[in-house]
């Protein structure tokens, strides 16, 4: 006789590397199904293993909703670290619902001897600290943020991020940067003093030292995202020893039920002992 034990139903709230490795796991894995869910901020997402979802829950309400609905027997948030709002709402509706939840919560980069970093706490104060020594500015943060650096007229800065912005979002500028591959539109109504690639990483030290040394830049501002690949640019900025303005973390959600986990293999683990 054949006794089939009912998979557990997972949802991986997606957005990180780390996510779309454990849904290959769970999608092979004979214990677990899951669903992906992503946020769907960019035109063309890259697609996690097996089903997903895109687009918010509607809050906390919404995602507490969405658990008892579709009978999530516990939730991996594998968000960014810098998505605090969808973090702090998973680890609230998951306590809500009595549903086990883990973060995954990348260890930050840590300061290595020979960087020179201005701790910030957020991008205004990165905005705020900025002279005319650090232009061109080189900024790696994506593109939803960068309304903070529009009143530094005084700066040239480089953004990268990793497709045009949307109609509501800052538009692009021409650039002509042939290391990577990049796709370029001009843009009309975006300072004069921002130019615009758009690339998605990893990106290697090779390609990172020809940007930052072909555009002169003299300053980086990034969050401290952590993780192998985004984490060139800091060699190449310790190499030539230019300042980084590095965004701190935010706090971790502080749910009495939040666990926090670093890899999709704990992940793995926790689920199985869950
Ligand atoms: P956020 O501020 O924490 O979330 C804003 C809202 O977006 C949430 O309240 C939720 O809407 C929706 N949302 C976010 N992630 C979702 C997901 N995985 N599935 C369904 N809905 C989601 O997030 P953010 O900073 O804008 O980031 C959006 C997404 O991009 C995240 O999934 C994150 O992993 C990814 N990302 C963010 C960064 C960054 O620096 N912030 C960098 C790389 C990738 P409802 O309230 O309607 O549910």
């Amino acid at each position: 006789m054949i006794i089939r034990t009912m998979k557990k139903q997972i949802l991986i709230l997606g957005g990180s590397n780390e996510g779309f490795i454990l849904a290959e796991k769970l999608h092979a894995h004979q214990d677990f199904s899951c669903i992906s869910s992503l946020a769907g901020r960019t035109s063309i997402p890259r697609k996690p293993a097996g089903p997903f979802r895109t687009g918010g829950f509607g809050g906390i309400e919404g995602l507490a909703t969405y658990i008892k609905e579709q009978k999530i027997d516990a939730i991996i948030d594998a968000t960014h670290p810098f998505a605090r709002v969808i973090s702090k709402n998973a680890a609230i509706a998951a306590s809500m619902t009595n549903c086990p939840i883990a973060h995954i919560w990348r260890a930050p980069w840590q300061k290595q001897p020979g960087d020179i970093w201005i701790e910030c706490s957020d991008m205004q104060q990165a905005a705020n600290l900025l002279t005319e020594k650090h232009s061109p500015c080189f900024l790696t943060i994506g593109r939803l943020e960068l309304s903070a650096f529009q009143n530094r007229k005084d700066i040239s800065f480089l953004t990268r991020a990793i497709e045009p912005a949307n109609k509501s979002d800052p538009h692009n500028k021409n650039t002509n940067t042939d290391n990577i591959n990049i796709n370029q539109e001009p843009s009309e109504d975006w300072p004069d003093n921002f130019s615009f690639i758009y690339a998605k990483g990893p990106f290697t030290y090779e390609d990172e030292y020809k940007l930052i040394t072909d555009r002169n830049i003299k300053a980086i501002v990034t969050k401290n995202s952590g993780g192998e690949k985004a984490s060139a640019k800091l060699d190449v900025a310790r190499a030539l020893q230019l300042p980084v303005f590095i965004i701190n973390r935010p706090e971790k959600p502080d749910e009495p039920n939040s666990h926090f986990i670093e890899t999709a293999n704990e992940a793995l683990d926790w689920l199985q002992n869950q």
